[in-house]
C-alpha cells in the first residue's frame, strides 16, 4: 500500500518524544514488509541542523490562511537506512524558529496558522509532487485537521477523492486547542464547528477534529485505548471517543533494537551481554557505573533506576517520596537521569546532596548515560499516572533491568506483574502495582528488593524479560492490517 505519514516529528530529522521515534522506525518497517510508505514533516529548524542530507525540490505551494496567501516550498530527503522519502515543508516564516512549538514555557501564538498551513501543504503534496497514496496517516493534533481536509474541501477533488484516514493520538493531553475565531484560518465551514466535529468548549480543537473525522483512530496501546473512553484519561474527549468506539484499537509501539541491544550496545564497550552471559555482563556494567555516578562499588546493593522526563506524568512526586523514606532506612543505591520540571530537579537535587552515598542524580539528556543506566541497574521504577506506551520499560526488559511499574496504558500490556501463578507458568517480567500511591510503589519496590536476594527467581525474571521481542515488526503488520481495511471500507460518510 501507499502511505502518506502526516507528522510534525520523525527521528533523525526532528524529536521532541516517542512521536519522533514511531514516525521514524514505522515506515522503514512498513518498507520492510513491502508497503511504499511517504512521510510528510515540517522542515523545522531542527530539521536542518539534523545533518540529514536535503535536497530542493523546485515544487513550491500557496495555501489560503484565513484572507491570505502563505507560500511554501518541498524539499526532499529518505529516513537513514532505507529508501522511505521524506517531503519536508519549507516555510521559513512558520518553521525556522529555534523550537518547533514552544519556547520558554510558552505555545508560539501562531501555532493554529502554522499546522494549518502544513495539515493543507500536507494533502497539496500529493497533487503536486504526484505522489501515490492509498492512506493518510496522520499523528496527533498537528495533523489533525487532515482528515477533515479529505472528508470536505478536498475530497470531492482528485487525486484526493475516496482517500480515506487513520489517525493516531500519541498523548490525548496534547490537544491543539485554539480559541474559537481561529476557524476562520482553516477555510471550513463554520457548520462543521460544533461540539460533534471540531469544537470543543468554545474552542477549535484540532485533536477533537481529526477524531470526529478520521476513519479509523488508534493509539499507542491496547489499554491506553480503553483508558482514554472515561475520565480522567479520557481528558474531556470521552463524548466523542466513546462514538467512535468501534473505530478506535490501540496498537503498541516497537523497540529498535539496533540502538537498544545489551548484546552490541557501543556505549558499554567490553561488557556486552545477552540472556547467556548477563550474569558477568551486568555486574560489570554495574560496577562501571556506580564509578561513573560516584556511587560505592558494592556488588550486592540493589540498584534502582529511573530515566525520564522529570513531569507529574511519570510519577516523580511518587518516586521523590519513597527516595526520602528508603534513603534514610534502606541499604538500596538510586540512580536519576532526567531534565523536566524544576520542582524536582530540586526535589533530587537536594536528595543527592543529603544520600550522596545512596542517590545519585543527573539533571541532563544524555544518550549514552541512559544506555549505561539500562545496562547497569538492577531494577528500573516507571510508576506513572498514565502512559500511552513507554519505552524505557520495554528497553529494561532487552537489558535485564527487571521493571517496576505501575499498570496503567502501555506499561499494563508490557509488564507482567511476577505473582506465585505468573512465576509458575513462566510469564513474569516484572513488579506492577495499581493504586497510584507512594505506599503502593514502595510496597512493588520492596518486593522487587525482596525478589533480587533470591537468585533463581530474580534469573527467571531476567531472562523472561531478555527474550521478549517488542521489534517493530509485529506492530507494522497490525498497522498494514488496519490501512489495508480502513482503505477497502472507503471514507465513512460525514454530515
Ligand atoms: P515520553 O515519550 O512520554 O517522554 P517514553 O518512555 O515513551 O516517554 O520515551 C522517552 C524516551 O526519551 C526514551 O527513549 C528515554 O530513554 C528518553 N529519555 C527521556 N529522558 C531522557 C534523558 N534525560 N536522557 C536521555 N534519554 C532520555
Amino acid at each position: 500500500m501507499n502511505i502518506l505519514f502526516a507528522t510534525s516529528e520523525a527521528a533523525p530529522f526532528s524529536k521532541t518524544g516517542g512521536l519522533g521515534d514511531v514516525c521514524g522506525a514505522l515506515p522503514r518497517e512498513l518498507a520492510k514488509l513491502g508497503h511504499r510508505p511517504v512521510v510528510v514533516l515540517p522542515a523545522f529548524r531542527q530539521v536542518k541542523l539534523s545533518g540529514m542530507p536535503i535536497e530542493p525540490t523546485g515544487v513550491s505551494v500557496d495555501v489560503p490562511i484565513g484572507q491570505k496567501m502563505v507560500r511554501g516550498q518541498y524539499l526532499r530527503s529518505t529516513l537513514p537506512d532505507s529508501d522511505v522519502p521524506v517531503i519536508l515543508i519549507e516555510q521559513p516564516e512558520y518553521y525556522d524558529r529555534p523550537q518547533p512549538y514552544r519556547e520558554h514555557g510558552e505555545d508560539y501564538k501562531d501555532n493554529c496558522e502554522r499546522f494549518v498551513f502544513y495539515c493543507r501543504a500536507a494533502l497539496e503534496a500529493i497533487s503536486r509532487l504526484g505522489l501515490p497514496v492509498d492512506v493518510v496517516h496522520c499523528h496527533d493534533w498537528c495533523a489533525g485537521l487532515v482528515p477533515a481536509y479529505l472528508k470536505t474541501l478536498y475530497g470531492r477533488l482528485e487525486p484526493w477523492r475516496g482517500l480515506t484516514s487513520v489517525l493516531t493520538i500519541h498523548n490525548l493531553a496534547y490537544q491543539g486547542n485554539f480559541w474559537h475565531w481561529d476557524m476562520a484560518l482553516t477555510g471550513l465551514d463554520w457548520k462543521y464547528f460544533n461540539w460533534r466535529q471540531m469544537e470543543f468548549y468554545g474552542n477549535l480543537s484540532f485533536l477533537k477534529t481529526g477524531v470526529a473525522f478520521a476513519d479509523a483512530i488508534t493509539t499507542v496501546s491496547p489499554s491506553y485505548a480503553r483508558e482514554i473512553l472515561s475520565p480522567p484519561l479520557s481528558c474531556g474527549f470521552e463524548g466523542i471517543l466513546q462514538n467512535r468506539v468501534g473505530d478506535l484499537s490501540g496498537i503498541i509501539n516497537g523497540v529498535d533494537y539496533n540502538e537498544w541491544n545489551p548484546a552490541a550496545d557501543r556505549y558499554l564497550e567490553g561488557n556486552c551481554y545477552d540472556e547467556h552471559t548477563y550474569p558477568a555482563g551486568k555486574a560489570a556494567c554495574k560496577r562501571e557505573l556506580q564509578r561513573l555516578v560516584d556511587l560505592p562499588v558494592q556488588a550486592d546493593v540493589p540498584m534502582l533506576a529511573a530515566i525520564s522526563r522529570l513531569a507529574d506524568q511519570k510519577g516523580f512526586d511518587l518516586i521523590t517520596r519513597v527516595m526520602r523514606h528508603w534513603a534514610e532506612r534502606v541499604d538500596a543505591q538510586w540512580v536519576i537521569l532526567g531534565t523536566g520540571e524544576p520542582k524536582y530537579h530540586e526535589a533530587l537535587g537536594s536528595l543527592a546532596k543529603e544520600f550522596p552515598d545512596r542517590v545519585a542524580v543527573r539533571l541532563e539528556f544524555s544518550d549514552e548515560l541512559a544506555h549505561r543506566i539500562e545496562a547497569g541497574a538492577d531494577i528500573f521504577v516507571m510508576p506513572s499516572q498514565y502512559e500511552p506506551c513507554g519505552l524505557n520499560q520495554l528497553y529494561s526488559l532487552k537489558y535485564g533491568t527487571v521493571p517496576v511499574v505501575r499498570a496503567t496504558g502501555g506499561l499494563r500490556d508490557t509488564v507482567v506483574n511476577a505473582t506465585r501463578q505468573t512465576l509458575d507458568d513462566g510469564t513474569a517480567t516484572g513488579f506492577s502495582f495499581e493504586e497510584y500511591t507512594s505506599q503502593a510503589l514502595a510496597e512493588a519496590l520492596d518486593r522487587a528488593c525482596r525478589a533480587v536476594r533470591e537468585k533463581a527467581v530474580w534469573n527467571q525474571l531476567v531472562e523472561t524479560g531478555m527474550r521478549q521481542d517488542w521489534s517493530w515488526r509485529h506492530s507494522a503488520e497490525r498497522y498494514a492490517d488496519l490501512y489495508e481495511r480502513t482503505a477497502a471500507r472507503g471514507p465513512l460518510a460525514v454530515e
